[in-house]
């Protein structure tokens, strides 16, 4: 089970961070089920008064979904309110965790700072939506969770949750393990503007959509290392974004098309700490490598774009499978619980 957030369409922190792993997990045949959830609801916790923002992302998600290489036959996508039971298992769960405990949750306290929320008051919800976020892989039995590195902590968390949960009610529940990308550049793709995170929140990405002359005028606006201000100032790859954005990217044909004068990026990056190479080149030839990397996305994008009814269905079939498979789990978990005040067999009687 993974996931995303309608707050905006895909960008290319989810790619590198997610969304080319599930792919492979996908084609590799190795998985007996693959259910990617758009967390439309956790979306309302830090959006509550925009709802009409996140409605029009859900499409644009499956979109770029189905742009990455996601196959409807293959992976199941579904939203998340149309799984009722995701919230009966938050409101179970919610007794198994601390507010002490959710307070020292590293990626929450940041987004708080990031929102605001530390001034203006911090919802109910978002503080905990770590709780829900483990209601959405304990409800698909996930036992493996492709994500970025700010995941982490949810992972750890929802650990947690399992373990209370399994041992205060009897074996239930299954323990998941994060998947993070191989890839040390990819662990957590910086924003264009240098921000240690691309986020739809933050305005900072390049999106898998993006058109381009977007993609250009964004990579040539890039933030480098600022200490490099003339051609022959010796520069620093590490912390750079356009050398994060290259590592993430660049493979060693690239040079061969755009570049012949480097066989490899070891060969850019010393030259570059040498001194002697402006940052425009440097942009240049990772505009060339986003625009290859860019155009396949873009263009199956544009065909299902033309195909909208048929995106509407893969997500309402997608739905209906898992709010099966969601509404077993509850079932299982009250079941555990021995607090059956409603099941639907007592309903049925
Ligand atoms: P928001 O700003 O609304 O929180 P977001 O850009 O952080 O949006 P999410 O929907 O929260 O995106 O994240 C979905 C998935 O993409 C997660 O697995 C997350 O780890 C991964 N991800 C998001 N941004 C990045 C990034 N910059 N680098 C690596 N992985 C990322
Ligand atoms: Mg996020």
């Amino acid at each position: 089970l993974t996931g995303d957030r309608p707050t905006g369409r895909l960008h290319l922190g989810h790619y590198v961070g997610s969304l080319k792993r599930r792919v492979e997990m996908q084609n590799s045949g190795e998985y007996d089920e693959i259910n990617i959830l758009i967390a439309d609801d956790q979306a309302l916790t830090d959006n509550a008064d925009n709802p009409g923002k996140i409605r029009e992302n859900i499409i644009n998600v499956v979109l770029d979904y189905l742009s990455v290489g996601i196959d409807p036959s293959k992976s199941t996508i579904c939203v998340q309110s149309a799984l009722p039971a995701l919230h009966a298992l938050t409101f179970y769960y919610l007794n198994l965790v601390t507010t002490a405990r959710l307070s020292r949750n590293p990626t929450v306290k940041a987004e708080i700072q990031m929102r605001g929320f530390a001034d203006e008051g911090l919802p109910a919800g978002f503080f905990t939506y770590p709780v829900s976020q483990a209601a959405d892989i304990t409800a698909f039995n996930a036992n493996v969770v492709p994500v970025g590195e700010d995941q982490l902590p949810m992972l750890e968390q929802c650990k947690e949750i399992v373990h209370k949960f399994n041992s205060v009610y009897g074996e239930t529940l299954t323990e998941p393990q994060i998947i993070l990308p191989s890839n040390k550049a990819c662990l957590r793709l910086p924003g264009i503007d240098g921000k240690a995170k691309m986020s739809k929140s933050l305005g900072n990405c390049i999106y898998l959509a993006e058109e381009p002359e977007d993609i250009k005028k964004k990579v040539m606006s890039m933030f480098t290392d600022p200490n490099h201000l003339r051609v022959e100032d010796p520069g620093k790859v590490e912390g750079n974004p356009v050398f994060i954005y290259l590592d993430a990217f660049c493979r060693d044909e690239y040079f061969a098309e755009f570049w012949n004068d480097y066989s490899c990026l070891d060969e850019l990056k010393a030259h570059y700490q040498r001194g002697g190479l402006g940052d425009v080149k440097v942009k240049k030839f990772l505009n060339n490598v986003m625009q290859e990397e860019l155009r396949p996305i873009r263009e199956r994008r544009k065909e299902w774009e033309n195909h909208l009814p048929d995106v509407l269905d893969i997500l309402k079939e997608g739905s209906k499978v898992a709010k099966e498979t969601a509404a077993k789990t509850l079932e299982d978990v009250r079941h555990s619980m021995s607090c059956l005040l409603y099941t639907s067999d007592a309903a049925d009687e």
